[in-house]
């Protein structure tokens, strides 16, 4: 049987293969998608209802170009899909003055310029009154910070990149990507294909995928819950921002305003067990929901100990918490994988379906800080 050719593969199609789907397309390289479950489907780290997207980036200020770049391709993606998907809703870091969070928000906001103001605690408890934080807490707001529907944005970015050439195969297991000749030979369930190149958005599944590969990822449980609000006209995203809590533990917690009018969800940021997609427990036992129910308690006196939902979703962490993006190998610049996301990438995926794409085409580019060489001899 002859071997089917395509210029481009992109396996996996959460958030960043969606995205990077997209801009190949864009560029009229007609490129495959190749998926094991469907678009959407809960098994990975793209699914659910929200995620935040954030400006003043505690992580290192050379995330915030790139959540510009991605804030605009969002809102150009609600405007070819005609589908809300960003709701800005201001963004809220609380926790001690010298703090990882709210450093290195201030850190960002003033190097980048970024609209700003530094609340003490009382001040913040007057302005956002679902709030209780501590006599030293202060709080870092950005008006540039919101909520991106996440399983609607996903769907739609694969639906654009269709619309601009990409060809998408659901229930497509891939067993391999291998370099062969300067090109790509990417097995499948269903057969092999042979391409001039290919990029690797596996999620959670990369080290299974790619044991060659030199990052030492981590897969990591997550357990999401949602609250009733006793009172949810506090927690209405036009006064209610989302936000993240770095208490005097270390542990830092997430949430989002009530979008159902009814329930608040938040989790804890990382502090997971560590795990793989096929071992991970599915299912959101008492002590996940103690956690959350005790956060909720410091900091929400408006929240019910009420479960109404609950999830888990994987987080894929690189060893210093900064993305991995780029070749296979230094040799084989044909292969560029995308992975180690660490909890935070969503809200980047255009940006860094943009920076795969470039990969691709002019080996060696893309941001220092994702460099995957920098755990070689680490
Ligand atoms: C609870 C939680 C909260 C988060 N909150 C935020 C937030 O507020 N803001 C933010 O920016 N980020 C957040 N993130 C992080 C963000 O969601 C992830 O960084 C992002 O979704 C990673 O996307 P991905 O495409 O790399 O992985 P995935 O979404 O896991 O996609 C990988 C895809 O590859 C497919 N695949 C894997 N192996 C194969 C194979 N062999 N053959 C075919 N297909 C394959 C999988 O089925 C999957 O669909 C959160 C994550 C979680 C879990």
């Amino acid at each position: 049987m002859r071997m089917r050719s395509v210029d481009t593969v992109v396996v996996g199609l959460g958030v960043m293969g969606a995205s990077t789907l997209g801009v190949l397309a864009s560029r009229g390289l007609n490129p495959l998608g190749l998926e094991q479950y469907w678009a959407g489907h809960p098994f990975g780290s793209s699914h659910g209802e929200s995620r935040i997207i954030r400006q003043a980036y505690y992580e290192h200020p050379d995330y915030v170009p790139l959540v510009q770049e991605a804030w605009q391709a969002w809102r150009a993606l609600e405007r070819s899909s005609g589908w809300p998907l960003l709701t800005e809703t201001g963004g809220l870091m609380v926790g001690r003055p010298d703090s990882e969070l709210i450093r290195g928000a201030l850190r960002s906001a003033i190097q980048h310029h970024l609209p700003h103001e530094r609340l003490e605690a009382s001040a913040l408890m007057r302005r956002f009154p679902a709030f209780r934080v501590d006599p030293d807490d202060v709080g870092v707001y950005e008006p540039r910070a919101g909520v991106l529907i996440a399983e609607r944005a996903t769907e739609a970015l694969v639906a654009e990149a269709c619309r601009q050439g990409a060809a998408v195969q659901l229930g497509q297991r891939v067993r391999q990507v291998a370099p062969e000749g300067g090109g790509v030979v990417v097995h499948t369930d269903q057969g092999s294909i042979r391409a001039r190149c290919a990029v690797v958005a596996a999620g959670p599944w990369t080290r299974e995928l790619l044991p060659e590969w030199n990052v030492p990822l981590v897969v990591e449980r997550q357990a999401v819950t949602w609250l009733r609000a006793q009172e949810p006209r506090w927690f209405h995203p036009d006064r209610f921002p989302v936000y993240m809590r770095e208490e005097a533990s270390g542990d830092t917690f997430y949430g989002f305003p009530s979008l159902d009018a009814a329930t608040v969800k938040l989790a804890r940021h990382h502090g997971g067990a560590t795990t793989t997609p096929d071992r991970v427990a599915r299912h959101v036992g008492e002590d996940d929901l103690a956690v959350a129910r005790r956060f909720a308690a410091r900091t929400f006196p408006g929240l019910l100990p009420t479960v109404a939902q609950s999830t888990v979703c994987l987080y894929t962490d690189t060893p210093d918490r900064h993305f991995a993006v780029g070749p296979l190998s230094p040799d084989v610049p044909q292969i560029v994988v995308l992975a180690g996301f660490s909890g935070h990438g969503f809200k980047f995926g255009p940006a860094i379906g943009r920076i795969a794409a470039d990969l691709l085409a002019t080996p060696g580019s893309g941001p220092a800080l994702f460099r995957p060489d920098r755990f070689i001899g680490a």
